[in-house]
């Protein structure tokens, strides 16, 4: 193995350890303790553990959490009745709804009751246009905690050819503004590209978020490219991204591993996306 590993493990740490410090100094400022409401429909063990991190996650920050757990048989009105009274709470900074919700609930209409200005994922058409208009909003967590880590990495973004794999409203779309408003090159290659080795071959930057276990093989990555792994599969042999780590990591630059990598920023991220929604709900 050649390239070097990012670790998303120590950046998420350090990247927690900021936030709550800035809580600290938010509140010994005058402000008001940053609260995150989350929401969970049905009894997905998965979602069950996710949602529980990010409670710890709260808590080792020094910002509040609530929690609203409802039967899987809830409706879509009263999710929406419900996300909504969060918006107008005013003690409420964050909303996160864990998705997805049942197959009978519409995730969009489900999103669009969130109030922009706490929407911490950064799912709304509001904050999802002033990303792509290149305005300040709040930014997705995954797509923003891989900037985080190619900047902790010392990955110059400026000039860079990009290559984008996935183009979901929740990875690859964010992540296209993100780059490119770090004046990147940008391409984004999805399920009808039709040779996608050739377009991620071309990428100093790839970043892969697709969710097919080890797509990406060695003829895919430049050598000396950094390889971003968002893929999250489970499969029998374990925990697996879309990249071919072994084999990428002969010939990459640097590689985020699965897991260690993306997957734990994702939390940090949104502490942080939660204070700064604190911080703006105060102005
Ligand atoms: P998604 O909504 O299913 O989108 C997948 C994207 O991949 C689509 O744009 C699809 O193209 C494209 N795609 C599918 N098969 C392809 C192929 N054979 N070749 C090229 N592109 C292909 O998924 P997502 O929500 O973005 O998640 C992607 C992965 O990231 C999953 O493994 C997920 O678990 C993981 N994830 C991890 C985190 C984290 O915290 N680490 C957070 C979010 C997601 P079309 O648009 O053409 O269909």
């Amino acid at each position: 193995m050649s390239a070097k590993i990012i670790d998303g493990k120590q950046v998420s740490v350090e990247v927690r350890e900021r936030v709550a410090e800035q809580v600290e100094q938010f509140i010994a400022g005058g402000g008001h303790q940053p609260v995150l409401a989350t929401v969970l429909v049905g009894d997905d063990p998965a979602s069950h553990i996710y949602v529980a991190n990010k409670h710890k996650a709260c808590e080792a920050a020094g910002i509040g959490s609530v929690h609203h757990e409802l039967p899987a048989e809830t409706s879509q009105e009263d999710l929406v009745t419900l996300v909504k009274a969060l918006g107008d709470d005013d003690d409420v900074d964050g909303i996160l709804v864990q998705l997805p919700p049942p197959d009978h609930i519409d995730p969009d209409a489900v999103i669009e009751a969130i109030n922009p200005a706490k929407d911490v994922d950064g799912l709304t058409a509001t904050n999802a246009g002033l990303l792509a208009g290149g305005r300040p909003g709040l930014v997705p967590c995954t797509p923003a905690g891989v900037i985080e880590l190619l900047d902790h990495a010392g990955i110059g973004l400026e000039g860079a050819e990009a290559v984008i794999v996935g183009r979901s409203n929740l990875v690859g779309r964010p992540m296209i503004s993100l780059l490119l408003g770090r004046n990147a090159t940008v391409t984004c290659a999805h399920s009808r590209t039709r040779d996608l080795a050739e377009v991620t071959r071309r990428a100093d930057i790839l970043v892969v978020a697709v969710g097919v276990p080890e797509l990406v093989k060695r003829d895919g990555i430049k050598p000396g490219a950094t390889v971003i792994d968002v893929g999250m599969n489970r499969t029998e042999g374990g925990l697996k991204g879309d990249v071919d780590f072994e084999a990428a990591a002969e010939v990459a630059g640097a590689i985020t591993p699965v897991p260690g990598g993306v997957g734990p920023m994702t939390i940090a991220m949104l502490m942080a996306n939660t204070l700064t929604a604190a911080k703006a709900r105060t102005r």
